[in-house]
Order: structure tokens, then C-alpha cells, then sequence
């Protein structure tokens, strides 16, 4: 209760008060007792015991009834000394401040004060000490510089300590009052501040529910009528926001339940956040319910794959599986998503039914090996019946060359279906790779030896250089042979006469590399990720000119992917081009 507001600014008040009035009263209170001590001195010293009354009293120390005569002049002058029940004088004598006489009659003897001791030497004793519990004032009667009596005035404060307890208790009842002034006017400000900080609580809490429909009431122009004007702009914000993103949320959510992949998505915890009708459908699930998180998911579709793995170790990857599932072909990617705080966010795994896609790419295959298989004895046929033809004719006929050209053309269809056969045998896992140790080095330097000559007739200059590392490898020979060839062949075709090509040799960390790198017209960037891709050429004329298939790179990397292998190709147009193939070293 009193940590509200409401208490705080009463609790506030009221301190101020008591601190004013505690200050005040002390004040008031100090000045009464100084103004008290004071006029005690100045109605005694100043006004009373003139110089002249100090010559009556001498003249009357010195007549035959001293006391008497003394008695008498100070009860004359006993009403400007202010004399009443607190405060008497006495006449003391001058050598043993005995009481002799004094208004008082009860009293005969006086403590003898700092002032009676200054009288009994002779001086006037006005000293007045506050810290005292009475005032006094002791003056000297002398005769023939002999100081014979004392008058003594002593006043017991009573009067001072009863004026200062009343006022005292006053200010105690003034404290009380304001106390309790304060108090209400404390309440009364804060029931005008906190009124309208309430009407914000309820509508803040109204708006946590969901309600933005009434704004507040803005009466006054202070800071308060400003934050609440400001909450309700607010309010209308977020309101509109919230409308646009329910409007984009239920888009997204009709396009997601129209689309025909399937979409999942899962938190960090596993849990399934988003599972739409195509994913259900692909997992033969009724409802979101039936998938107990991503362990389950991953197991329905037969896939061993966590979800740490695919949003710590594949970081920002997709990964791609494919499944068979009730009679379908089904591709997966798995792709984290980061949240608003750029951490990781879960996965969205998005599933796409391949079967007819992978149903049609099988019916090309099958028909490119069948047409290639097919073609191989007709080709073969003409290939020999033109070479047979040029054999025959010496002389240098139109015809002649007719046939030269009809072989030319033979060779290269031949060769073209030598490759697609080669890679329907890939495709169809009929392709094996016999291994044995051989020295790869020896054999790379041998191809760059075997094509020296055509890359002369090219214009062009080979050189081999042999890195660190051992030359052994145990892998398939020819088929790295056919490789290595491959891409030096590109090398001589694809650069321009005065050219030149480098074939490198090197095994390092149990991995072999052979890097062919040339100064010829390069690649553009567009085409490279496309490269490695069957038929591709960059340059269709040029590339059929020199002989191309476009099928060279794809089985190179068919061959070199067969041994654990990689190839990478960096190229930058009319500057040259660097091929990398790296291998993995097996222990035999
Ligand atoms: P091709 O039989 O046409 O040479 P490849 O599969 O061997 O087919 O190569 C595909 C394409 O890549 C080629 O058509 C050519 O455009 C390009 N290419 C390959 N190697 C090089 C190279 N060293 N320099 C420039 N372009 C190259």
C-alpha cells in the first residue's frame, strides 16, 4: 500500500512540514531564550543600577543604617528589576556574601556564583550564561574603595521555561495541524496525478486483452494529458499494425495452404510450429497433432537427421535429402531460419514430390542410352566406309573431300555417343571403377607429353611441373587418364595460338591435386555453375568446331566424384582458366 504514488507524495508532504517546522520552532524557540537573557542584562546593567543609583546605594553603604537604607532604595527601584516570585535580590555582604537582608525573607543564604565572586573583588558581575539554570547579577557596594555589600539580583528561569514550554506546545499542535493540512493537500495532488495514470493502467491492461476500441478522454494540456495523448496515438499504431500483420499473416497462410509443397517448420525446440495441407498429405497425417515434434517427422520420412546438426553444424546451408514414401519420390531441403534477434529460429523443411520428375529424367536416360546404343554400329559403319573410300582414291577429288568431311562428322558423332554411353553407364551404377597403385604423377606428365604435339600444331607451349609429395595413387588409371586428358584438351581448344598451358603435380595432407591452368579465353561468370552440366558449352559454334560434345567435364566429374574426389574450375573471361582436381589418397 505504501509504495503507491498516493502515499509516496503524502508521505513527502509531510516530512517538508515537520522539516519547516522543526526548523522554525528551533529558531523561534532560541530567539525566546536569547531575547530572555538578554533583557535580564540590559534591565539590570543598563537600566537599573545606573552610575547614579550605584552612588545611592554607596552613600547609603555608608550611612549609619546601611541594610535598612539599602533595603529601602532597592525596594524602590524592585519594579524597573522586574522582582516577583522568579526573581529576587538580596543584599549580600561584601567580604562573606552571607544574605543580610532581600526580597525573599525565607531564602539566607545564596550559592555562590561567578558573578558573586566578580562583585567580592570589586567588579561588576553581569555575566550571563545561557547554560546556566539561572540568571543573576551581582553589583558592589563599596565604601572608601572598600567593597562592603553586595546587591544581587538572581532569577530562577522559571518564567522563560514556562513561556518557551508553552510555545513549545504550541508549535506541537501547529505541527499537528499542518501535519495534517499537508497530509490532505498531499492527497488531493496525487489523486489529480494518479487519476489519470489509472485510466492509462486500465487501458494499457485493456489493450494486453486484445480491446484498442476507446481511446482516453484528454481534459487538461499538463505532461500527463501529453503521455496520454501519446498512448492513445499508440494505440491506434499498434492497432493498424496488428491489422496489417494479421492481414499479411493470413496471406501468407492461404498461399502456404495452396502451395503443393509441403512446408514444415519447427522451433529450436523441435516442436512443430507450421505443418501445411501438402505436408500432411505427404506425411499421411490427419492433423498438425499426429507429429510429435522433429524426431518423429525425421523418422517418418526414414531420414537420420537431427535438428542440432542442421542449425549448428549446416549453418545457414540447406540441406537436401530425398525419400521414397508411399510409393512417391520426395525431396527434401532443410533450411534454418533465424528469428527477430538473428539467432537461430528453428527449421522450415519444404517438401516437393519428384516422382514424375524423376520418372521423366529415367525415360531420358533410358532413351539417350538406347538411341546412342542404337546409333553405335550405323556410325561405325559409315566411319569405316569413308576411311575405306579416302584410302582408296589418291586422287584429290571434290568427291573426295566430300568423304573426308562425311568422316570428319562419323568421328564426332561417334564420339559423342562413346561419351553418352560412358555416362548411361554412370547413371545406370553399370560403371565400375577398377583400382590399382599406379604413379599418377608419371601418368599426368604423360599426358601433358602425349598432347604437347597437338598443342604445337595449336601454337601453343606445355610445360609440366612435378610439386612436393609422393606420385602413388591407387584409383582407376584410365579413367583419371581420361580425365586428365579431358581437361587438357579444353585447355589447347578453348586458348587462342601463342597461348600457354601449365599442368601442375602435387600431394600434400594425403591429397593429391592436379591443377591445368591456361591464358586462354576464360569463361564467363554467368556460365560457370553450369559448367559441369551435360551438353553445356559456353560457346556452341566454337566449342562444335573444336570437336566438342559438352559431355567432357560431366564425366570428369562423374570419374573424379567416383574416387572421393572434387574438381573446381576458376575462370575469368580473356584472362584464362584454372582447373583444380583434387583426390583424396586411399591407403592401399
Ligand atoms: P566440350 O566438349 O565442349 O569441350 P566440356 O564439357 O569439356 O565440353 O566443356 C564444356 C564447356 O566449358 C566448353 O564448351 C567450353 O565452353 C568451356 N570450357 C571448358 N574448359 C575450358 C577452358 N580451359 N577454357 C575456356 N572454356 C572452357
Amino acid at each position: 500500500m505504501f509504495k503507491s504514488i498516493q502515499w509516496k507524495i503524502i508521505l513527502i508532504f509531510m516530512i517538508l512540514t515537520l522539516s519547516v517546522m522543526i526548523v522554525v520552532g528551533t529558531f523561534l524557540l532560541q530567539n525566546i531564550s536569547e531575547y530572555y537573557h538578554n533583557d535580564f542584562a540590559t534591565t539590570l546593567s543598563a537600566q537599573t543600577f545606573t552610575p547614579k543609583v550605584t552612588a545611592e546605594l554607596e552613600r547609603a553603604a555608608a550611612s549609619d543604617d546601611p541594610i535598612g537604607e539599602i533595603t529601602e532604595l532597592m525596594n524602590i527601584y524592585s519594579v524597573r528589576m522586574g522582582i516577583d516570585s522568579f526573581r529576587n535580590y538580596y543584599i549580600l555582604d561584601g567580604t562573606t556574601a552571607e544574605v543580610l537582608s532581600g526580597s525573599d525573607s525565607e531564602t539566607r543564604e545564596v550559592e555562590i556564583t561567578e558573578n558573586i565572586v566578580f562583585a567580592l573583588d570589586g567588579k561588576v558581575g553581569q555575566e550571563v550564561d545561557r547554560s546556566n539554570r539561572y540568571m543573576d547579577f551581582a553589583l558592589p557596594i563599596q565604601v572608601d574603595g572598600q567593597t562592603r555589600y553586595i546587591a544581587y539580583v538572581i532569577d530562577s528561569k522559571e518564567e522563560v521555561y514556562d513561556i518557551i514550554k508553552n510555545i513549545f506546545i504550541n508549535i506541537l499542535w501547529a505541527l499537528l495541524f499542518g501535519l495534517l493540512i499537508s497530509a490532505f493537500l498531499g492527497f488531493i495532488l496525487a489523486r489529480m496525478i494518479i487519476l489519470p495514470i489509472s485510466n492509462l493502467q486500465i487501458r494499457a491492461e485493456e489493450m494486453a486483452n486484445g480491446d484498442f476500441g476507446q481511446k482516453i478522454e484528454v481534459r487538461s494540456n499538463d505532461e500527463i494529458a501529453k503521455l496520454t495523448g501519446a498512448f492513445n496515438d499508440m494505440a491506434s499504431q499498434i492497432e493498424k499494425s496488428l491489422s496489417d500483420i494479421s492481414g499479411e499473416k493470413k496471406k501468407v497462410e492461404t498461399i502456404l495452404a495452396q502451395m503443393t509443397d509441403g512446408i514444415a517448420a519447427f522451433d529450436m525446440e523441435g516442436s512443430l510450429v507450421h505443418l501445411n495441407i501438402a505436408a500432411k498429405n505427404y506425411l499421411g497425417a490427419a492433423t498438425m497433432e499426429e507429429i510429435e515434434g522433429f524426431a518423429d517427422f525425421a523418422e517418418r520420412l526414414g531420414f537420420d537427421i537431427s535438428l542440432e546438426s542442421l542449425t549448428y553444424l549446416e549453418q545457414n546451408g540447406v540441406v537436401a535429402r530425398e525419400t521414397k514414401k508411399d510409393n512417391r519420390i520426395l525431396k527434401v531441403l532443410f533450411a534454418p531460419y533465424s528469428d527477430e534477434t538473428e539467432k537461430n529460429g528453428g527449421v522450415i523443411a519444404v517438401l516437393q514430390d519428384i516422382t514424375e520428375q524423376t520418372k521423366l529424367e529415367g525415360a531420358r536416360r533410358e532413351f539417350v542410352a538406347n538411341v546412342s546404343h542404337e546409333l553405335r554400329t550405323p556410325i561405325t559403319t559409315i566411319k569405316s566406309y569413308a576411311e575405306t573410300i579416302l584410302d582408296m582414291s589418291e586422287e584429290d577429288t571434290p568427291e573426295k573431300n566430300f568423304v573426308a568431311v562425311i568422316e570428319s562428322e562419323a568421328n564426332r558423332m561417334a564420339r559423342i555417343v562413346t561419351d553418352l554411353l560412358t555416362l548411361s553407364r554412370l547413371d545406370n551404377g553399370a560403371s565400375r571403377i577398377e583400382k590399382r597403385v599406379f604413379d599418377l604423377a608419371e601418368m599426368t606428365k604423360g599426358v601433358a607429353e602425349k598432347l604437347a604435339l597437338d598443342a604445337k600444331n595449336h601454337g601453343l607451349e606445355i610445360s609440366f611441373t612435378r610439386g612436393e609429395g609422393a606420385g602413388e595413387f591407387f584409383g582407376d588409371s584410365e579413367r583419371l587418364e581420361q580425365v586428365v586428358t579431358n581437361i587438357v584438351s579444353n585447355a589447347i581448344k578453348y586458348t587462342p595460338e601463342g597461348g600457354k598451358i601449365s599442368v601442375m603435380y602435387k600431394s600434400l595432407n594425403a591429397r593429391v591435386y592436379i591443377v591445368v591452368s591456361d591464358n586462354g579465353i576464360g569463361i564467363p561468370e554467368r556460365d560457370l555453375p553450369r559448367i559441369f552440366e551435360r551438353f553445356y558449352r559456353v560457346d556452341k559454334a566454337r566449342s562444335r568446331e573444336s570437336g566438342g560434345t559438352g559431355l567432357g567435364l560431366a564425366i570428369a566429374k562423374e570419374f573424379v566424384e567416383m574416387h572421393g574426389g572434387e574438381i573446381d574450375i576458376k575462370s575469368e573471361e580473356n584472362k584464362g582458366t584454372i582447373v583444380t582436381i583434387a583426390l583424396p589418397m586411399v591407403q592401399v
